[in-house]
């Protein structure tokens, strides 16, 4: 049964547009569920297209409840539990799970893991998995290694059945976690971590956001937070290394950007990021990299980001290319956004029809913006 968190996100519009002031429709979720937003923050839902959406979140936002309930106990040498299995005593059952920086009893108002960005980064471990599935509406992931069947749970659980042995079951949850850590979420803004490593999240109202101590088998170091790939602290190469595969996602971005501000709605994208994004978390688990990962999981934010913002302008170009829609002005919202003065445009005061093209340039706009600060 999905969770309340999930039928209210199923309910978003699902663009990541960042216009109600959250950078993800998932976050926008989780405060309407636990904070109570108004939905009206969020433009794009009050869109004829969305109204059966509009009713239903306004039925989970009312229902909602105080559903905070003790972070579970974090497992003493990472396995919290294990006991051979009934079949085959050679062979281990294992529960570990993944730490969001919620210390165990402490009130925890959101899952741990943010199910949209947990399938996105999971995709990349296919190769290591044999058919690694995972589903956003289930919040819930699972495959197998060789014989061992994993399964990942939205509160962080990690389950194992038929593991080779503790240190079998060790190193598969090291290489889980590490992929996944990107999609924990912080208990004091529900924002992921990749939202709160680039800037999109609040200042803490407590001493640091939580999911800033994320992670068992890694920890995140807040000075390399504030680095950018040409930081002298860092082996030149390793930041070269990552820029080339991040730079020629932005390269796209960029030209197809430029294309459609000269008026060529035609041209389709076919650059395929999946290889670009899943060699970066293969640099990131090798483990002679580790020193870097707070700078690595930093990369894949942006990857993540610019990624969003390359199916904000298909979805633009769709859009241009479906409707009667005034090219003028989409040329004049790409312009806007390449230079990052998108805000400019009131939606409040923009026809409906409108509002949907600024929500894609805006996705746009935040990619071109947090990729240009980080280099
Ligand atoms: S404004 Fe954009 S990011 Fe926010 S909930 Fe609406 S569609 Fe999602």
């Amino acid at each position: 049964m999905s969770s309340i968190w999930t039928k209210a996100r199923k309910n978003t519009p699902e663009i990541d547009c960042s216009l109600c002031g959250f950078p993800t429709c998932a976050t926008f979720a989780r405060l309407l569920v636990t904070e109570n937003i108004e939905i009206t923050k969020c433009p794009i839902i009050s869109l004829e297209d969305y109204s059966d959406k509009q009713e239903e979140l306004t039925r989970i936002s009312t229902d909602s409840r105080n559903i905070t309930k003790p972070a579970p106990e974090q497992p003493e040498g990472g396995v919290l539990l294990s006991k051979p299995c009934m079949d085959s005593p050679d062979l281990l059952m294992a529960e570990m799970r993944i730490f969001n920086g919620v210390r165990p009893g402490s009130p925890q108002r959101f899952g741990v893991l943010d199910p949209v960005i947990l399938c996105w980064l999971l995709d990349c471990v296919s190769s290591r998995y044999q058919d690694m599935r995972c589903s956003k509406e289930l919040a819930y992931a699972w495959g197998d290694i060789e014989e061992t069947k994993v399964h990942i749970l939205r509160d962080g659980r990690v389950r194992m059945r038929r593991a080779k042995g503790k240190d079998h079951a060790l190193e598969s949850f090291r290489i889980i976690e590490r992929t996944v850590i990107g999609a924990t979420i912080c208990n004091c803004c529900g924002h992921d971590l990749f939202s709160v490593l680039v800037g999109l999240a609040p200042p803490p109202t407590e001493e640091t956001h939580t999911v800033l101590k994320a992670g068992s088998t890694i920890s995140i170091n807040s000075e390399q937070i504030e680095w950018n790939l040409k930081n002298q602290s860092m082996e030149v190469d390793l930041g070269k290394r990552m820029l080339n595969l991040i730079e020629p996602i932005y390269d796209v971005l960029t030209s197809q950007l430029d294309l459609m501000i000269s008026g060529d709605f035609t041209s389709e994208n076919t650059f395929d990021t999946r290889p670009q994004i899943c060699k970066f978390i293969g640099m990131m688990l090798e483990s002679s990299t580790q020193e870097y990962v707070t700078v690595f999981l930093k990369g894949l934010a942006h990857a993540h980001f610019l990624d969003n913002a390359l199916q904000g302008l298909a979805e633009l170009r769709q859009l241009t290319n479906e409707q009667q829609v005034n090219t003028g002005f989409v040329i004049e919202l790409l312009k806007n956004a390449q230079k990052k003065s998108l805000s400019d445009y009131e939606t409040t005061s923009l026809d409906n029809s409108l509002i949907l093209m600024v929500a894609h340039a805006s996705r746009v706009e935040r990619g071109l913006s947090l990729y240009e600060k980080w280099i």
